[in-house]
C-alpha cells in the first residue's frame, strides 16, 4: 500500500546521499515511523551497519517494530528488532531496531563512537520529550567529533518552525503532505462535573449517543491511564452489543499481545479502542473514523513542593486535541467528539511547553554528567533550560552527595546514574540496598508520586478506626501511608474498606504499578528486593538520604516552627505524628499564601509528610555537612559582644551554646566595626583625629620625599580595632583617650614633620601681637588647604601663605570683623592693591572702632 512518504522516498535517499542530516516533517499517519527505516535501509545508505530509530515511549518501540518486520515477512528480533528497558529482541542480524531513547542515551555512556550503527532516526521531535532534546545533542556532538559518516534524521508530525534547521545545520530538509479528509468537531453542551459524572461513564454514554449519526468505522477514545481505561471499558461493554462490537485497551503497562489486539482489524465487528495518548501521534490505528476525547493526559511536570517530578492527570492542550482529532480522519471523513465545552476549548493552553522547560532536570543533569559531559552550561541544548533550574537540579545532587563541591560526579553519584530514576529515589534505594529496606522505600517512592492515599479531615468515627486499624506509632508520616496502603491491597481496593478508614482507593491502587516499576528497576541494579523485616531507623535514614534538602530543625518546644536547610524557615503541620521530634526531613515543603492562612506573612512554609532524624546519622551520613562554628556576635540585648558555638548541618543550626568569653581580638574586630558603622561613636575621635588624618594623607602626596606612611581605611579600622582590644562591650570602649593609639601611627620624628609642613595652625604677626589661625585641610586632593582670618590679623602678612615647605599655597578666605568672608584668594597682595582700597571705605564707615590702615 503505498503510504504519502512513498511520493518523496527519492529524495529521502539522494538527501541522505548528499548530506548526513536531514529533517523530515510529514503529518501522522504518513508514513515516518514505519517507512523511513526501511526506505534508509533499502537504498543502502546504512552499509553494512544497524538503522536506530529513537522512540520517546517503550509501547510504540515494540508496536513499530513488529509492523515493519511484518511488512517485511520477517520475525521480529531478526532483520527488524526492538530494546526497551527489561526487554530486549534482536540479534547480529538485526539492521533496524527501535530503541527508546534514555536507553540510547545510556549506550552512548558505555560506546561513545556507537560503532556498527550508521543511521539514527529521532521519531516524534515535536514530542520535545527530555531525553528526545538530550540525545539528539549528544549524537549530533558525536557526529562532528568522532562519526562524521553517522546520518542523523530527524522527523516531527509537526514543524519546530525554523529553529531546528538552525540547530542541525548544514542539513537537509524534506516534508510530505499527508492525506487526510475532514473531521468534524463536536463540543460538550455545558461543563460536566466529572466527580460525580465519572469521566468513562461520560465517554460511554456519549458513544451510544452518536452512533446512529455515524454508522460506519472504528472508534478511538482517549483516557489519561491505565486505570480509567479500564473503567471505560467496563461502561462501554455494558452499553454496546457485543455481536457487534469489540473493545480493547491500548496502554503502555499492557502484556504485548493484548496491545497487539488493539491495532489488529476484525472481520465483520466495529472496534472500540481505548487509548493513552501513544494514540496521539505515536501509533496508527487503522479504520478509525470517530475520536472520543476525555480531554485529559499524564503530564510529567515538576512540583516544587515535593522537589520531585510528577505524572498528574491534567487537561491536554489545544495542539494536542487537534493531533488526536486527526486520528479520525485517516482512512474516510470523521467526527471527533471533545468532553469539554468550546468555551472550555479556548481557555486551555495552545501547545504544552517541553519537558526540558516544565520537569526537574536533576535526572539529566546526572545522566550527563555520567555521560562526561563537562559543563552543563556549555551543553550544546537545542533550547537552553533555564539557569535557574539547572542550579536547582544541580544543588540538589550536591545535596544528595552525587555531585562534590566542585559540581564533578563522586562515586555514590555514578551509581545513582544507573538508576532510571528520579535522583532522590535512587539515592534512597542504593542506601537501602546497603542497609535491606529495599521494598518499604519503593513504596514510599511510589507512595510519594500521585495523589495522597489518605484523605484528610476524616470524621471521629474513621478516624479512631484508623488508629485501631492502623496504629499511631509516631516517627514518620509515611508509617501511616504505608500502612494504609498495605491495608488497602490487602482488601483488593475495596471502596468500601478503604472509606471506612478514609482511604482513597483509586489514589492507592494507582500506587501499585509505580511501586512494581521502583522494584523492577532496584532489582535491575541487583539490590535485594526480598521482603525482610526492616527497622524503622534503617527506613528513616534513607529518606533523611533523599530528603536532606528538607531537613528542619524545630525552634522551640512550644511552636511548630522551624528552621529549614538552605535558609528557609516554615512550620510543620499540625496533624503530623512528628510533632515531638527536634529534627526531622519533609516530604514537602509547600508555600502557602497568606490569604490561606491566618498568619500575617506573605507566604508561608508549611512542611508536611515529615519523617523524624537523629542529629547522630547527619554526622554520620554527611561527615561533610556537618559542622561546629565559635561565631562571634554582638548581642543586641545583653549589648556586648559574646561567643556563640553552633553546630551545623551545611547552614542549618542544629543547636547553640550560651554565651560564652570571645577571644579578646575577634571581640575588638567587632566592635570595631560598629564603631565604623556609626553605632558606637568614639567621644575622642574627633574633628581633630580626622583633621590630622587628612593633614597626613595630603602631606605624603605633598612632600614624597618625607616617605610618610599612608593611613587607608583599614589602618583605621586597624587603629580602632587597637583602641577596642580587651573590651566586650560599648560602655567600655567609648571614653577611651583616642589620641595616643592614632598619634602611634607616626614616629616622633614624623610627627614634628607633620607638625611643622601641615601644621594645624599658623601664626599671624599682628600689630597686636602673635595670633593663631586654623588651617583647614580637606581630604580630595583637588581642594587646597583654607585658612580663615580677619581682615586686621593679615595686616603684616605680605605675599601669599604656602605650607609643606612653600610647595603648597594656602586659600585665605578673609573675614570682615563680623567673621562674614569678603574675599577668598590665593594671592594676598592683588588683594592689597585691587580689591581693599574699594571696600575699605565702607567697611570703615560700617566698624568704626576697627583698624583700617
Ligand atoms: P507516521 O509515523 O508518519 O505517523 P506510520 O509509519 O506510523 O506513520 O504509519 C503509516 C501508515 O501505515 C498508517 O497510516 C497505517 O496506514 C499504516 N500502519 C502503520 N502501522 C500499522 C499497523 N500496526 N496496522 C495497520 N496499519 C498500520
Ligand atoms: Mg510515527
Amino acid at each position: 500500500m503505498a503510504l504519502p512518504i512513498h511520493d518523496i522516498a527519492g529524495e529521502i535517499a539522494s538527501a541522505l546521499r548528499e548530506s548526513n542530516r536531514l529533517i523530515l516533517q510529514a503529518p501522522t499517519g504518513s508514513g515516518k515511523s514505519t517507512q523511513v527505516p526501511q526506505i534508509v535501509l533499502d537504498a543502502g545508505l546504512a552499509g553494512t551497519g544497524e538503522v536506530v530509530v529513537l522512540q520517546p515511549r517503550r509501547l510504540p518501540a515494540r508496536m513499530l517494530a513488529a509492523r515493519v518486520a511484518s511488512e517485511r515477512n520477517g520475525k521480529l528480533g531478526d532483520e527488524v528488532g526492538y530494546q526497551i528497558r527489561f526487554d530486549r529482541v534482536c540479534s547480529d542480524r538485526t539492521r533496524i531496531r527501535f530503541v527508546t531513547e534514555g536507553l540510547l542515551l545510556r549506550q552512548m555512556l558505555g560506546d561513545p563512537r556507537l560503532d556498527g550503527v550508521s543511521v539514527l532516526v529521532f521519531d516524534e521531535f515535536h514530542e520535545r520529550h527530555l531525553y528526545t532534546d538530550l540525545t539528539l545533542a549528544r549524537a549530533l556532538d558525536m557526529q562532528k567529533r568522532l562519526r562524521p559518516d553517522l546520518k542523523i534524521i530527524v522527523m516531527s508530525a509537526t514543524l519546530e518552525a525554523g529553529s531546528l534547521e538552525t540547530y542541525l545545520a548544514p542539513c537537509r530538509s524534506l516534508s510530505s503532505a499527508g492525506r487526510t479528509f475532514p473531521v468534524t468537531h463536536e463540543y460538550l453542551d455545558k461543563p460536566v462535573d466529572t466527580d460525580r459524572y465519572a469521566v468513562w461513564q461520560l465517554a460511554a454514554d456519549e458513544l451510544t449517543r452518536l452512533l446512529p449519526k455515524h454508522p460506519e468505522g472504528d472508534v478511538l477514545i482517549f483516557m489519561p491511564g491505565g486505570y480509567e481505561i479500564d473503567r471505560t471499558i467496563g461502561a462501554l461493554r455494558a452499553a454496546l452489543r457485543e455481536s457487534e462490537w469489540i473493545v480493547l485497551p491500548l496502554h503502555g503497562e499492557l502484556p504485548p499481545a493484548a496491545q497487539d489486539a488493539a491495532v489488529n482489524r476484525y472481520d465483520g465487528k466495529r472496534k472500540v479502542v481505548v487509548s493513552t495518548n501513544v494514540a496521539e501521534t505515536s501509533l496508527t490505528i487503522d479504520g478509525v473514523r470517530i475520536v472520543i476525547d476525555s480531554g485529559l493526559a499524564r503530564i510529567a511536570r515538576f512540583d516544587p513542593h515535593r522537589g520531585i517530578n510528577t505524572l498528574l492527570v491534567e487537561k491536554i492542550a489545544r495542539s494536542s486535541a487537534d493531533q488526536r482529532a486527526g486520528r479520525a480522519g485517516r482512512t474516510a471523513p470523521g467526527h471527533c467528539l471533545r468532553l469539554w465545552t468550546e468555551k472550555e476549548h479556548g481557555q486551555r493552553a495552545v501547545a504544552e511547553l517541553p519537558e526540558i522547560r516544565r520537569i526537574d532536570l536533576s535526572e539529566a543533569a546526572l545522566s550527563l554528567k555520567a555521560g562526561g559531559i563537562g559543563s552543563l552550561r556549555d551543553f550544546a541544548w537545542f533550547e537552553a533550560p533555564d539557569p535557574r533550574a539547572l542550579e536547582r537540579a544541580e544543588s540538589l545532587l550536591h545535596d544528595l552527595g552525587a555531585f562534590d563541591a566542585a559540581g564533578e560526579l563522586t562515586s555514590v553519584g555514578r551509581k545513582m546514574a544507573h538508576f532510571p530514576m528520579h535522583p532522590r529515589y535512587a539515592r534512597m534505594l542504593l542506601e537501602a540496598g546497603e542497609i535491606g529496606c529495599v521494598r518499604p522505600i519503593a513504596l514510599i517512592a511510589a507512595l510519594t508520586q500521585g495523589r495522597p492515599i489518605l484523605l484528610r479531615d476524616v470524621d471521629k468515627k474513621a478516624d479512631t478506626l484508623r488508629d485501631d486499624l492502623l496504629g499511631t506509632e509516631g516517627e514518620s508520616d509515611f508509617f501511616l501511608q504505608m500502612r494504609a496502603w498495605r491495608y488497602a491491597e490487602k482488601s483488593g481496593f475495596s471502596m468500601d474498606k478503604c472509606r471506612s478508614l478514609g482511604i482513597h482507593a483509586q489514589a492507592a491502587r494507582q500506587v501499585s504499578p509505580i511501586l512494581d516499576h521502583f522494584l523492577k528497576a532496584a532489582k535491575g541494579q541487583k539490590l535485594p528486593i526480598e521482603e525482610t523485616p526492616a527497622a524503622s531507623e534503617a527506613i528513616r535514614k534513607c529518606l533523611l538520604l533523599g530528603f536532606s534538602d528538607h531537613l528542619a530543625c524545630r525552634l522551640d518546644g512550644g511552636t511548630l516552627r522551624c528552621d529549614i536547610v538552605h535558609k528557609r524557615r516554615g512550620t510543620l503541620v499540625r496533624d503530623s505524628v512528628v510533632r515531638d521530634a527536634p529534627l526531622f526531613v519533609a516530604g514537602e515543603v509547600r508555600e502557602v499564601d497568606s490569604r490561606n492562612t491566618r498568619s500575617g506573612k506573605d507566604v508561608e512554609v508549611l512542611l508536611s509528610q515529615a519523617t523524624a532524624v537523629e542529629e547522630e546519622w547527619l554526622r554520620e551520613l554527611f561527615p561533610e555537612d556537618f559542622s561546629t562554628k565559635a561565631e562571634v556576635i554582638f548581642d543586641e540585648s545583653l549589648k556586648r559582644v559574646v561567643q556563640k558555638t553552633r553546630t551545623l548541618f551545611r547552614d542549618l543550626v542544629l543547636r547553640e551554646s550560651g554565651e560564652e568569653t570571645p577571644d579578646e581580638g575577634a571581640a575588638a574586630a567587632l566592635l570595631a566595626q560598629r564603631v565604623l558603622g556609626g553605632q558606637m561613636p568614639l567621644h575622642g575621635w574627633d574633628d581633630a583625629v580626622e583633621q590630622w588624618i587628612i593633614r597626613l594623607n595630603r602631606l605624603r602626596e605633598w612632600m614624597p620625599d618625607l616617605q610618610l606612611p599612608a593611613l587607608t581605611p583599614d589602618d583605621r579600622q586597624a587603629i580602632i580595632e587597637q583602641l577596642c582590644l580587651g573590651a566586650t562591650s560599648y560602655r567600655e570602649i567609648k571614653d577611651r583617650p583616642v589620641w595616643p593609639a592614632v598619634k602611634e601611627w607616626l614616629s616622633h620624628e614624623q610627627q614634628r614633620w607633620l607638625d611643622q609642613y601641615a601644621p594645624e595652625r599658623i601664626e599671624l604677626k599682628t600689630s597686636k601681637g602673635e595670633r593663631k589661625a586654623k588651617i583647614t585641610y580637606a581630604a580630595d586632593p583637588l581642594t587646597s588647604p583654607v585658612l580663615a582670618a580677619r581682615i586686621q590679623d593679615l595686616y603684616e602678612v605680605r605675599g601669599d601663605i604656602r605650607i609643606a615647605s612653600g610647595r603648597v599655597p594656602v586659600t585665605i578666605h578673609i573675614l570682615a570683623p563680623n567673621q562674614r568672608p569678603i574675599q577668598v584668594t590665593s594671592s594676598l597682595e592683588n588683594f592689597w592693591k585691587e580689591s581693599y582700597p574699594k571696600i575699605k571705605v565702607e567697611l570703615s564707615r560700617k566698624y568704626p572702632k576697627h583698624e583700617w590702615r
